[in-house]
């Protein structure tokens, strides 16, 4: 899977890069950045589905 983020409608709030740290920081704005990519290693799917289910812009998706 991999993790996208829709930059349209980000509002940069960071609730995603506390619930998904191991891939996700913040730039000085606060808005996502990926670490090392968009592919989701296996053992953070669990953890990337929560981001998704609790970005409050829906700016998160998982694609296969
Ligand atoms: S939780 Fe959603 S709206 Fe908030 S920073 Fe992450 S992607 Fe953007």
């Amino acid at each position: 899977m991999r993790l996208h983020i829709d930059w349209t409608a980000c509002d940069g709030r960071g609730v995603c890069t506390e619930l998904l740290t191991e891939m996700l920081t913040e730039d000085d704005w606060g808005f996502p950045v990926l670490r090392n990519g968009d592919t989701v290693p296996p053992p953070l799917d669990g953890a990337a589905r929560r981001a998704v289910d609790r970005c409050p812009m829906l700016a998160l998706r998982l694609v296969t």
